[in-house]
């Protein structure tokens, strides 16, 4: 008796053209809903001929410094330790708006893709102002200033689009003001945003147009994201004057929605507690309590307090609050909820529910032709 033996020996195909180009632009601060707002603008344009999003579910803590990290790692902010703008390292110490990228645990996209001989550009990146573990960046903008307007970031992006092809970069992030700003002052309702939004709107549509102008639509791929929505608040948790009036003492790392408690005592766990527990907005998880997405080796605090909107956790007293806020849990806080647009090469016209800011990574990954690693929290969205 013969047995035939059929050896098939599939090769992995990674079609890595040298045209292929993925734009991404991050608005900061745009809510799921905010670009109905505008019928005349880049917005209105994708939803007619591209792909619309209902809505990005944002990381947990929902603010700029870990989004955009978990855009650019495709994990949450537990596995790439930029818990928020600031906090509190056990060994290293205080974070606040580093350009230093070693804070970050997980590679950024750029450095999978330098490594692959892949050129990457960044416009102002989180994470992107310096070598992450040696590996450079082809291209970035920096340091970051927000006195730099979208027209310039606009011109740069064509420039470097009209590079030659072994000069061009493939992937280009990019951070725009969105309407951050002025929700944070006046509030998060659309008629205080609608300025700010139809001007981040024209722009939109102006990047899109020089794109097509110079007919690159069938190489490049725009997606278009925020980092997180917005809401009103009305309530400051003064966590400092709760710990100081019972005369603990401890190094608070606080957000508008996670706070982490670094007791200089651990004896007074069970006391810090009791007090915290009294506000009844506030839920008090001791360190051994808390939930993996919330647990980061040298970050977490001996005991960690959130707390949903109107409420915001603070540790001086303001004579001017913000109005507008953000940060939550976007499963409590539905108007933590952001944008997902796309348009361009790969891209059909469809809509999506719902997606995943850890899968934005993912996306761009797949889109160069590249594999998605396993250690991703997200995955790649099916655009076409
Ligand atoms: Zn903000």
């Amino acid at each position: 008796m013969r047995t035939f033996f059929f050896l098939v020996l599939l090769l992995p195909t990674l079609v890595l053209s040298e045209d292929n180009l993925v734009i991404v632009i991050s608005m900061d601060g745009l809510r799921h809903d905010y670009p109905e707002i505008s019928t005349s603008g880049g917005f209105e344009f994708i939803k007619k001929n591209g792909l619309e999003a209902d809505s990005l579910i944002p990381v947990y803590q929902s603010t700029t410094y870990p989004a955009h990290v978990s855009m650019a790692t495709g994990v949450h902010p537990n596995k790439h330790g930029i818990l928020h703008n600031s906090f509190f390292d056990k060994e290293r110490g205080h974070y606040s708006y580093s350009p230093e990228s070693d804070w970050i645990d997980v590679r950024p996209v750029w450095t999978i893709l330098e490594e692959e001989g892949i050129k990457t550009a960044t416009y102002f990146w989180v994470g992107s102002e310096t070598d992450w573990n040696g590996i450079q960046i082809t291209y970035s903008k920096f340091p970051f200033s927000s006195r730099v307007s979208e027209t310039t970031k606009i011109n740069q992006i064509i420039e470097w689009l009209e590079l030659p092809n072994e000069e061009r970069p493939q992937l280009i992030m990019t951070w725009w003001h969105g309407v951050d700003s002025v929700a944070h002052k006046l509030g998060s309702s659309k008629e205080i945003v609608k300025k700010q939004l139809l001007k981040q709107d024209k722009h939109l549509l102006d990047l899109i147009k020089e794109i097509e102008d110079r007919s690159l639509w069938d190489e490049v791929t725009l997606i278009v994201v925020s980092d997180h929505g917005m809401t009103d608040i009305s309530n400051l948790i003064n966590v400092k004057e709760i710990l100081d009036a019972h005369s603990i003492e401890a190094i608070l790392s606080l957000g508008p929605s996670i706070g982490h408690i670094f007791l200089k005592n651990l004896e007074e766990t069970e006391l810090a507690i009791n007090v915290l527990e009294k506000n009844e907005l506030l839920k008090v998880l001791k360190k051994t309590k808390v939930p993996d997405y919330l647990n980061h080796p040298k970050r977490t605090g001996d005991i960690v307090i959130t707390t949903k909107s109107p409420n915001m956790l603070v540790k001086k007293v303001y004579s001017h609050p913000p109005l507008g806020m953000h940060g939550y849990d976007p499963a409590i806080n539905e108007e933590m909820k952001g944008i997902f647009f796309a348009y361009g090469r790969g891209v059909k016209k469809k809509k999506l529910k719902q997606v995943d800011q850890v899968d934005i990574t993912p996306t761009i990954l797949n889109l160069l032709g590249l594999e998605v690693p396993d250690y991703m929290d997200g995955e790649a969205l099916l655009l076409d």
